[in-house]
């Protein structure tokens, strides 16, 4: 059975279903796996012709085994990857935008954006294990924009999960909006925060840090990117992709829009687990916390930047610490002594040479501002009529700057489909592409909602009167 280590070295091991339901580790860390599966080049190659849940299987029940039966995570795997949930029967489909270079597709998924292939499993693991254990638990969290709506669609269907989501009234899109409101479910609640998103973030954080308001009955779970399960399943598509292209007897080059480091934290797992990847490229927008500690070793925690890219906008990268964790031999103690300079010295760490030296061996970063994220979505669309999500455009313009060599084949994970990004469609100039098929009536939808005041109180007493009624 796989078991899971904390990245500070102080906090109990811990299996698949108690990592799913654990955030943070107790001494503060994340957890990780103690060991990864590891695939020979053979073994991937016979995977060749495999649709996707079939390949998804291969990759994930190393990690869950023990915890969930092989047969149960088939099934789960077909109802989540399949043409009626997700709007395109390859699931992941390449999109081919040069010679030898890439987009990778992951927003065919009910919410339009990758977070759905990860949030859509995490919702069914969630329910097999909360039933197997008899229990029940409350998902709380902020979103200003795609979390929220994708673990909203991830969990609608969950019988042991009720899911509260804050988001800042008024100050999302209206597409995002009415992705969470019009989502029908007696154990989905959209909270309207009259605030911004840091009040709704730190209501979320106030309440994970004293759960009393739930009086002792449940217990609040995480679904945001710190929580294991979601890299496990998002390590596939990084398979599945080279695979399509003639992986793993040549290997690929993986460009990732990158805000907290999850997603690119999966083709680093990927490679970890036997897949030929050449380099994985860090792509930021001007919250550039990571680019800055590539290119000058200095890892400094500024304010926030709004921009054109809001699902990017992140003043912590916190998935960082499970790289960190391997840069540092795996020495939980040493990467807690780190963490601690970070938290008592102006939030700020530099790494060693041979450190950085190792990070830089496999990784490049880029930094793209609002500007040359325009420009990029403009420029593909000349070359081939494709408009791509600003998100990904800061993923092709980072792969285009930072490529080692045009002989490997450059993939750039497309996070989200444009018809979410308004601001920055509108800024190109570009005509607002239309909602893809499943999603043509969300316009007409009913909503639900609840709008509160910013305060602590009146949204946990919401909470508590709301949880499961039976
Ligand atoms: C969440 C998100 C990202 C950033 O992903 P991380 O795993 O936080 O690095 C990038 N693009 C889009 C569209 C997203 O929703």
């Amino acid at each position: 059975m796989m078991k899971y280590i904390s990245t500070r070295g102080n906090a109990p091991e811990l299996a698949f279903d108690e990592v799913l339901l654990t955030g943070l580790a107790k001494d503060g860390g994340l957890y990780v796996p103690k060991e990864v599966p590891q695939f020979t080049l053979e073994e991937i190659e016979s995977w060749r012709d495999l649709p996707y849940t079939e390949l998804a299987h291969k990759v994930i029940y190393p990690f869950v085994e023990g915890c969930v039966e092989a047969d149960a995570l088939k099934q789960m795997l077909e109802e989540v990857y399949n043409n009626t949930n997700f709007g395109h029967k390859a699931i992941a489909p390449l999109q081919q935008l040069d010679h030898n270079e890439y987009v990778l597709e992951l927003f065919h998924g009910p919410t339009l954006a990758f977070k759905d292939f990860a949030l859509q499993l995490l919702g069914r693991l969630l329910d097999y294990v909360l039933e197997k254990r008899q229990e029940k638990v409350v998902i709380m969290g902020a979103t200003s924009g795609d979390t929220g709506s994708a673990a909203i669609e991830g969990t609608k269907a969950c019988q042991n999960v009720d899911i509260f989501i804050l988001h800042p009234y008024g100050k999302v899109s209206e597409v995002q909006r009415r992705q969470m409101t019009t989502v029908v479910g007696d154990n989905i609640h959209n909270i309207a925060i009259e605030g911004n998103f840091d009040q709704a973030q730190d209501m979320v954080k106030a309440s994970f840090g004293d759960q009393s308001f739930l009086r002792g009955e449940r217990k609040l779970v995480a679904v945001n990117s710190i929580n294991w399960a979601r890299i496990m399943a998002q390590i596939v598509y990084y398979f599945y992709s080279s695979l399509n292209l003639g992986g793993p007897l040549r290997p690929m080059a993986y460009s990732v829009p990158t805000g907290n480091f999850g997603d690119i934290f999966a083709g680093y797992m990927a490679r970890k687990m036997g897949l030929p990847i050449e380099q994985l490229i860090i792509a930021t927008n001007e919250n550039d916390v990571l680019h800055r500690l590539m290119a000058s070793n200095l890892y400094e925690v500024h304010s926030l930047k709004h921009t054109i890219t809001p699902s990017m906008d992140i003043a912590v990268s916190s998935n960082f610490e499970r790289l960190l964790f391997d840069l540092y031999d795996r020495d939980g103690l040493a990467l807690a002594d780190l963490m601690n300079q970070m938290a008592d010295r102006t939030q700020s760490i530099e790494l060693s040479e041979e450190k950085l030296a190792k990070a830089r061996d496999l990784f490049d970063s880029l930094a793209v501002n609002e500007e040359a994220t325009v420009e990029t979505m403009k420029q593909v669309f000349d070359e081939s009529g494709y408009l791509l999500d600003p998100h990904t455009a800061i993923g092709v313009k980072a792969a285009r700057e930072c490529r080692r060599n045009a002989n490997i084949p450059m993939i750039t994970l497309g996070t989200a489909h444009p018809v979410k990004f308004e601001d920055a469609v509108n800024r190109g100039g570009f005509d607002m592409p239309k909602l893809p098929h499943h999603l043509s009536d969300l316009m007409d939808r009913e909503e639900r909602l609840e709008v509160l005041p910013a305060d602590l109180k009146t949204v946990q007493d919401f909470m508590a009167q709301n949880t499961f009624k039976d």
